[in-house]
């Protein structure tokens, strides 16, 4: 035994790596890379990774006045294996971040500190002996239809085939796209050790989820992943996954860096939604990283969706990605809704339209929905009372004071439930102001509907009707969402409004009358994902209707004062194709994703000026060393969509190119010039993002 010097890996943000000395005999092995150890850092002990080993030093070679500290101890927990170090590593080249930082986001907090580690090993070991015990369960079999035997059969011969494939599963709402995967993965898994990681949007949303899982794959150890566990849950799944005791996986987007065992599958559902793309920290696609481990370990992916994003359609147009499809409702007796647009442009500037947000027609519907015994969903995609609070002597506005953003009108706010104004950007909370600020008018008046105001309306309008709001100001406490739940499935309740938290994956089977309201000015908006993104949401919230028995009434009513847009006739199923490739032709015009790729550089600072100059500096950095001509459009600096929040200024440029190597050399050299900056100006924080989908 010998004495090493290894390369270590922290959870810092820097693109360094750190040396110490491995002493070989005191610390009972060899090194390997891939070990998680205990170090000194400065003055704390931290965890850190080993990432290269030598027999002889770097820094003593440069700076002999160099003092190497000794590596302390070995974590108890497994090593990071060459599978998932790859991983890693192409994830912190992709999104450029520091490897440290994405090896250590894949850990538990818990276990990252050093001091936790004899703790944590003994309460696993109880744990084990323990074995936890599972109900006794009713075994959930159903006799697929024909479309779904054919979609089993294929994705089966797929994972025999033991190579990397990648297919869509397109299947309208309720068509049984999660009964065909889990078979999928319940026959993979059957009489092996093999594991399966199936990633959810959110799983909170769909508590439901983890019981079906559970009866499909009885006698198999399902681990549910997200970020709402406890520290020891966490601990527990993440080392059941990494023994591979674990074989199924579910979890929400940060599973996908998990370090499993045995993988054999991937599926990713509702593969187009927008919480698989983390928003701070390493930006990165849940989705697109999935597509990249699976192809890395030679397996099948699977994603599913009623709406695919246009990337992926696009792919299964071009025959890169195999296409099964569903086009029928899977339980016997559902129906799918009809679809009313009805036109509200006549209603818009009548002042009992605006302060009820529902036009006649609609409560009528309401009304008669709940004679009927059965219930309506009201969708909103805004909480609170009022988007605004003005002043209609003097225009003032309840602007937020940290950010550019109105501060919405809550009317029910907090435990006092006294009326408050809320910026839902960074979370101040005012009190109403007894007159305008501005000019002390007296009569402040709020504009538009929120969640608050039509769960108001429709009691004050429909008195008869029991009302539940569903939003996340009702359901911030833990469980109190599946309550609520239980309440519509319970038949507790006549009518429900909510946000999208009611539009994804819940199976109510009473629901006769699905209401969209308030969706104009998402139609015509600056941002070119706009069009899409409302669509996968209409389709889903239309999806929430007749899905049980007697549902032969069932329809979706969308109010809009532009029914002529082509999103509406676009609902239909049989229409989603010729939409689709609408919307391709557009994007292929503009030379916009899936046709380029993009990625955004953000300056942010507490000063606009400066973000700007910052930008110009690295645009004219760019073009100096030859990028002109380089295949990337580099845009001008301007400011973010929503420019200021919390009192910080946001200013953005745009690169665009359709080759994504180029992409990369560009981003590449941008990483050197925002390390330089930083060095210069420590109040500027600049972040690059890729495949951006808000801007
Ligand atoms: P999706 O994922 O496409 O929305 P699900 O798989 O959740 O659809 O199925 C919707 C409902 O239909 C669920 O209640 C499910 O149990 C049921 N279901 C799925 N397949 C069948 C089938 N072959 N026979 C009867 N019911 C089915
Ligand atoms: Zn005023
Ligand atoms: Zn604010």
């Amino acid at each position: 035994m010998k004495t090493y010097f290894v390369q270590i890996a922290i959870d810092i943000p820097l693109f360094k790596l750190f040396e110490y000395s491995w002493n070989s005999e005191q610390l009972g092995q060899e090194p390997e890379i891939g070990l998680i150890v205990e170090i000194e850092f400065g003055k704390k002990k931290v965890s850190g990774i080993v990432y290269e080993i030598n027999s002889e030093s770097i820094s003593k070679k440069e700076n002999s006045a160099y003092t190497i500290k000794e590596v302390i101890q070995i974590s108890p927990c497994p090593r990071i294996k060459d599978a998932e170090l790859k991983l890693f590593q192409f994830a912190s080249k992709y999104y450029l971040r520091p490897i440290g930082e994405v090896v250590f986001s894949s850990i538990p907090s818990d276990w990252k500190k050093p001091v936790n580690w004899p703790k944590l090993q003994k309460s696993i070991k109880k744990k084990e002996n323990l074995g936890i015990k599972e109900a006794i369960r009713e075994p959930l079999t159903l006799t697929f239809n024909e479309e779904q035997d054919k979609a089993i059969e294929a994705l089966i011969n797929l994972s025999k085939e033991g190579k990397y494939s990648i297919t869509f599963l397109k299947g309208i709402t309720g068509s049984g796209k999660t009964a065909v995967y889990l078979e999928w993965i319940k026959r993979i898994t059957e009489d092996t050790a093999k594991q399966c990681l199936v990633l959810v949007p959110e799983i909170n949303l769909t508590p439901q989820l983890e019981q079906t899982v559970k009866n499909i794959c009885i006698g198999k150890e399902v681990v549910i992943l997200h970020s709402n566990l406890t520290p020891s849950e966490r601990n527990y799944a993440w080392w059941k996954i990494q023994n591979g005791v674990g074989q199924i996986i579910v979890g929400t987007r940060l599973s996908v860096f998990t370090p499993i065992k045995n993988l054999s599958a991937i599926v990713i559902d509702e593969e187009h939604d927008n919480s698989y793309k983390q928003q701070d920290g390493m930006r990165y696609s849940a989705r697109d990283v999935a597509i990249w481990r699976a192809a890395d370990l030679k397996i099948p992916v699977l994603l599913c969706s009623a709406t695919p994003s246009l990337e992926t359609w696009d792919k299964v147009l071009k025959k890169k990605i195999d296409l099964l499809s569903l086009s029928k409702r899977a339980k016997p007796g559902a129906t799918i809704p009809s679809i009313e647009i009805i036109d509200i442009k006549n209603e818009v500037n009548q002042s009992k339209f605006k302060n009820l947000g529902l036009c006649d027609y609609t409560l009528e519907e309401i009304k008669k929905t709940a004679l009927r015994k059965k219930q309506s969903l009201i969708f909103i995609n805004r909480r609170g009372y009022a988007p605004i609070l003005t002043c209609h002597a003097c225009n003032w506005k309840s602007e937020c004071k940290n950010c550019s953003t109105w501060q919405v009108f809550h009317k029910i706010s907090g435990k006092n439930k006294k009326p408050m104004l809320q910026c839902h950007h960074c979370g101040l909370i005012e009190r109403i102001p007894e007159a305008c600020p501005e000019c002390g008018n007296q009569d402040l008046r709020h504009l538009g509907v929120g969640t608050q105001s039509i769960e108001e309306n429709i009691e004050k309008t429909l008195q008869e009707l029991r009302i539940l709001r569903i939003d996340t100001d009702v359901t911030r406490s833990k469980g109190s969402a599946e309550e609520l739940f239980q309440k519509i499935h319970q038949q507790e309740v006549d009518v429900v409004v909510g946000t999208q938290m009611l539009s994804k994956g819940h199976d109510f089977s009473n629901v006769e009358t699905v209401v969209v309201v308030d969706i104009d000015k998402s139609l015509y908006s600056y941002d070119f994902r706009a069009t899409e993104k409302m669509y996968a949401q209409l389709v889903q919230v239309a999806g929430r209707g007749g899905r049980g028995d007697n549902l032969e009434n069932s329809k979706i009513i969308i109010q809009t004062a532009f029914p002529e847009h082509k999103i509406f006739n676009a609902i239909k199923d049989e229409n989603l194709y010729e939409f689709y490739n609408e919307l391709l032709e557009e994007r292929k015009i503009a030379q916009l994703p899936p046709f380029s790729y993009q990625a955004l550089v953000m300056a942010e600072s507490k000063n606009q000026t400066m973000n700007e100059e910052v930008l110009k500096g690295l645009k004219n950095f760019l073009e100096n060393i030859g990028n002109k001509n380089n295949g990337c459009i580099i845009y001008d600096p301007v400011p973010r969509s929503i420019q200021r929040v919390s009192g910080v200024e946001r200013t953005q440029v745009l690169l665009e190119s359709t080759d994504r190597k180029k992409l990369q050399t560009c981003l590449e050299k941008i990483l050197d010039y925002a390390e330089a900056q930083k060095s210069k100006n420590r109040s500027i924080r600049i972040i690059i993002e890729r495949d951006p989908i808000s801007f």
